[in-house]
């Protein structure tokens, strides 16, 4: 995600902090300034511990589809919460739900340590006096394990609300998916999701001290449950597609030892976003337009296209259908994917390829099929 700051690597997946979340740490440490400084710092640290919980409840999510075999290589934590980036989508609705589930699971099992490490070493009056004196009196210790509970209680409960593209949501359509095709079931959790939408602005009209986050929230969701919608659209489109139905032979292709030069004048003539390498017939691996024009500026003309070769090209078959082309394409450090039928090289797909195909697709259904008499066929 654009304008993060790395802050560290868990278990090989990187943990960002978006540039805005500098305003979530004057934000919790505001209504903590009433009791000074060291009110506000404790405010400050407390909103650090609960997004640090946060970025658990994102680590949860990350493993467990890392279990599945979708990788994952960074969590963003922004001021509403943290994403976790999967490189692929879960192939069926259980790892979907599983995945899903995770996260909140997370923060059940927090909020369980903290009230377990608070009972024994108080007991229980200090907590229930600590959530009564809480942001009236200055801050105490016990003040740490109640907001830690509440909050890890509050996440849990947020998350599952049933609201797509929130976890909740998710496994709304996880488990609609056992009964509807996904795309119907995305719909569904889509209606669901915009009726939660409207509801988090009326509860932010009508509650005297609703977060001023619940706008901001409903919008995410709003939109978020339309482009989930549209993306169950494109994978069910993609999915009635075959790879050799979209791949061309008369591709331009360059050679390892082609001048950065001659493969200028051809991006001059071609729109496509990768091109192939090959060798004697045999496919040596894939070039990036931009790895091109950078190289050429570096390096300038005279330079090869081998120094720019993406070598791991994912390799695919002619009857594979374009959503398992997709998503090994989302997978790759390139973004495309050599259709080979045995050892034969037939071409590249690229995202070109997949927008074209889509296009095509949506109009074929638009067209009524007829019989060799000329009458529509249902
Ligand atoms: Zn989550």
């Amino acid at each position: 995600m654009g304008s993060s700051w790395r802050v560290a690597t868990i278990a090989g997946i990187h943990l960002n902090l978006h540039v805005s979340f500098a305003l979530v740490l004057v934000l919790g440490a505001w209504p903590w300034l009433v009791f000074g400084a060291k009110g506000a710092l404790f405010g400050a640290a407390m909103t650090l511990a609960i997004f640090a919980c946060i970025a658990l409840h994102e680590l949860g999510h990350s493993l467990v589809a890392r279990a599945f075999g979708i990788p994952v290589t960074d969590i963003t934590l922004t001021p509403i919460g943290g994403v976790a980036v999967l490189k692929d989508r879960p192939k069926t609705p259980t790892q979907e739900l599983l995945i899903a589930v995770a996260g909140p699971l997370v923060n059940v099992v927090l909020a369980a340590v903290f009230a377990g490490v608070g009972l024994v070493i108080e007991g229980p009056e200090p907590l229930f006096a600590a959530a009564d004196t809480l942001m009236r009196e200055p801050p105490r210790a016990e003040h740490i394990w109640v907001l830690l509970v509440s909050a890890n209680v509050g996440l849990a409960v947020f998350n599952m609300l049933p609201a797509l593209p929130m976890d909740g949501g998710r496994v709304l359509r996880a488990v609609l998916s056992y009964v509807f095709a996904p795309e119907r079931a995305t719909r569904v959790a889509a209606g669901v999701a915009r009726v939660m939408a409207a509801l988090f602005i009326v509860l932010w009209l009508m509650a005297e001290h609703a977060s001023p986050m619940l706008p901001f929230i409903a919008m995410v969701v709003w939109f978020g449950a339309g482009a989930e919608v549209r993306e169950a659209k494109v994978n069910r489109v993609l999915a009635m597609i075959r790879a050799g139905d979209v791949v061309s032979p008369y591709g331009p292709r360059f050679e390892p030892g082609t001048t950065l030069g001659q493969a200028l004048k051809t991006l001059m003539v071609s729109p496509l976003p990768v091109f192939a390498i090959e060798q004697d017939g045999r496919l040596v691996g894939a070039v990036r337009r931009e790895d091109l024009l950078e190289a050429a500026r570096a390096n300038g003309a005279w330079g090869y296209v081998a120094s720019v070769v993406i070598r791991d090209v994912p390799v695919i078959d002619p009857f594979d259908t374009l959503d398992e082309v997709r998503s090994k394409m989302q997978r790759a450090s390139v973004r495309a994917a050599a259709v080979m039928r045995g050892s034969i090289f037939l071409g590249l797909i690229t995202e070109l390829e997949l927008a074209q195909a889509m296009e095509v697709a949506d109009r074929l259904k638009q067209v009524p099929r007829r019989d060799s008499l000329g009458r529509e066929l249902p």
